[in-house]
């Protein structure tokens, strides 16, 4: 008999050899059908695999990250099987699960396209494949028997993979004529899957290197109910409509010129607008919260980065450095302000009662990305990171989180992110060794992070051996209105630049000691924001936050006069206005600046101009009627100032 252990501690019996399936079924039917993997002693194992030792065992299902991954690999498989009956000869490289889905790299031959007028085709086959209810087995295989069964099949991607392998550790799954070489974990057969659905092709060089043969990599993803892929299906339309990509041109927010250079945003005045007033709006927030702004160039010294340790981590893989033309001096294109800002903390000798210092700079920085890795604002060369470094004792770590807590909150009350989530990442107890800084000061960091975040009611996810070398942090993730998940804000503590840099404070004790270093950065980087906002909100800014807050419509050319004059009158009252005096019926004028999602748009006509009036209609369509337009400023101005100032939080 063994032992098996549930998650919530319950012990029960069971022959030895039992499944993961077994064990379900033991508990309930219901739960039988719904389970997709089993962890075992924290491996993912398939249903089916017997359980021959007393094992912790948590049964998987869709819910659970790694029942979903079983679950798309197994696709990638199906997916692979129909492939090899579709297009016969066809080679796999690899075929992973990923976030949403799973891909598989193909070779389908000499001159053989797989486009996407195929799709349907390759879904039909597996639907086939999944309505045969083959099992999927799992077998050990020596690395010779592997070698030989792969070259046999001309699969030389796979060769080249067992090639890598080591004897003793190689396993192989099988489902109906289709054999990959695989770790798996599987489902125990194709007919879990019930929803299928190839999404899109794209090439992709063997092992990511274009020196090598370029691959069709197709990408797919299933579900366990149709009902579920015909929400997903509406959710990527819906995701393709809020890309920033498109709404950033359709607004005129930003551009990229490949004279410039790729990865490298250019800022048009409407974006740079609405950059501006989030960059004011966490400028006056820090203001509050006693932070000292500063401002340090583009490039540093590399000696600069060989202290700081960034030269040794990214150096080579990065932008290479300037030289000067009589000194041969080397410069780097600074990729994180915290070397700078060390710097300033040694500009004067410092005492705990300077502490907590707190400084902030917008400061851009460039990090090379590979071309192919560059997308919109969210993977840039070059980006400004609302950044700040906060140098305290240990002792004040805690009162710090709670403090950059409150802003990362008010910034999202403001912004309309109303749901989020907290990770701490805190370092591994099992392996202390490898993490820079005393055992105390850890200790003292994790328990202030865990207990910032109970104070302030903030679920959060612990997540052990995650933290930085360095020391632990708390990040969050915001979900946007579509459900996706985006990592924006991020407070991490650091042990190791105040120790490269020398930092000192001066004690109570007259002794000196080294200060905590913490990174903070409620945006991430202003680029990045802007694209999930852009995508959070398609476009539709909050009022305080929108480029163009109202846009004045004539009904003709004769009151074209009384529209300048609204217009002068909200910009004297600091609500940002224009006039639409194109010679255009009015009901196309309404149309194009709901496109421009303008939020007020005011006609005004022969009454409105008579009784200093505007017709007031908000975006969306509701019609407000005709009001003063010291009413409507004062509306405005009382909207705007609750949204910046959203008062006590509470979560
Ligand atoms: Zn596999
Ligand atoms: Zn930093």
């Amino acid at each position: 008999m063994v032992n098996i252990t549930f998650p919530d501690g319950t012990v029960r019996e069971y022959e030895k050899g039992i499944t993961g399936l077994e064990i379900a079924n033991s508990i309930s039917r219901r739960l039988a059908q719904e389970v997709l993997a089993a962890s075992v002693d924290g491996e993912t194992w398939d249903l089916t695999r017997p359980i021959d030792k007393d094992a912790e065992v948590k049964l998987l299902k869709w819910e659970d990250d790694e029942g979903k991954h079983a679950y798309w690999h197994s696709s990638a498989h199906l997916m692979a099987e129909a492939l090899q009956e579709l297009y016969p000869g066809i080679k796999f490289g690899i075929g992973p699960a990923i976030e949403h889905g799973f891909y598989y790299d193909v070779d389908p031959g000499e001159g053989i396209a797989i486009k996407e007028a195929d799709f349907p085709v390759i879904e039909k086959k597996m639907m086939e494949l999944i309505a045969a209810k083959e099992d999927i087995k799992r077998a050990s295989i020596s690395k010779k028997d592997a070698l030989d069964m792969f070259s046999n099949r001309d699969e030389n991607y796979k060769v080249e993979l067992i090639n890598e392998l080591e004897d003793g550790t190689i396993t192989t799954y099988t489902q109906g004529q289709f054999t990959d070489l695989c770790r798996g974990p599987h489902l125990p057969n194709t007919s879990y899957i019930k929803a299928v659905k190839i999404l899109s092709s794209a090439g992709a060089y063997w092992r990511g290197d274009e020196k090598r043969p370029q691959l069709t990599r197709l990408y797919g993803i299933t579900f366990p109910k149709k009902k579920l892929l015909d929400e997903y299906l509406v959710m990527l339309e819906e995701a393709k409509k809020r890309d920033h990509r498109k709404i950033g041109k359709e607004l005129q927010l930003f551009q990229f010129s490949q004279t410039v250079g790729a990865g490298l945003p250019l800022w048009l005045p409407k974006g740079t607008q609405l950059r501006m007033r989030l960059e004011d709006f966490l400028k006056k927030i820090q203001r509050e919260f006693d932070y000292d702004p500063v401002i340090t160039p583009h490039i540093g010294h590399k000696q600069l980065y060989v202290t700081s340790g960034h030269y040794e981590k990214y150096g080579k893989d990065s932008f290479q450095p300037i030289k000067t033309p009589e000194e041969g001096e080397e410069f780097l294109l600074k990729p994180m302000n915290c070397p700078h800002h060390c710097e300033i903390y040694k500009a004067f000798p410092r005492s705990y009662k300077d502490l907590p210092l707190r400084m902030a700079e917008f400061g851009t920085v460039y990090r090379y990305e590979q071309s192919g890795e560059l997308h919109g604002l969210t993977r840039v060369r070059g980006f400004t990171q609302d950044d700040a470094h906060i140098f305290c004792t240990p002792d004040q770590v805690k009162d710090e989180f709670l403090k950059v807590m409150d802003i990362i909150f008010i910034i999202f009350r403001a912004l309309d992110f109303k749901e989020f989530e907290a990770q701490i990442s805190l370092r591994d107890p099992e392996d202390k060794e490898k993490y820079i800084g005393t055992d105390e000061n850890w200790e003292k960091a994790e328990r202030a992070i865990v207990e910032a975040c109970q104070e302030k009611g903030l679920k959060a996810r612990v997540e052990l051996g995650e933290a930085a070398f360095y020391g632990p942090k708390l990040d969050f993730m915001v979900k946007d209105a579509l459900g996706r998940r985006w990592q924006l804000g991020t407070i991490q503590v650091d042990y190791n630049l105040p120790d490269r840099f020398e930092l000192e404070y001066t004690g109570a004790d007259n002794q000196k000691h080294r200060p905590v270093m913490i990174h903070r950065a409620p945006f991430g980087s202003m680029e990045r924001f802007v694209a999930v906002l852009i995508e959070h909100t398609a476009g539709k800014f909050p009022l305080w936050l929108a480029p163009t807050q109202a846009v004045v419509i004539p009904v003709s050319e004769r009151f074209n006069e009384y529209a300048d004059q609204v217009v002068k009158e909200l910009k004297k009252q600091d609500i940002r206005a224009e006039v639409d005096d194109r010679n255009e019926k009015v009901g196309r004028k309404i149309r194009d600046n709901e496109l421009k999602r303008i939020p007020y748009l005011l006609i005004v006509g022969e009454r409105e101009a008579e009784n200093q009036e505007v017709s007031v209609r908000k975006q969306g369509g509701e019609d407000k009627g005709s009001v003063k337009l010291s009413t409507f400023v004062d509306e405005v101005t009382r909207e705007v100032s609750e949204m910046m100032n959203p008062g006590k939080l509470d979560f």
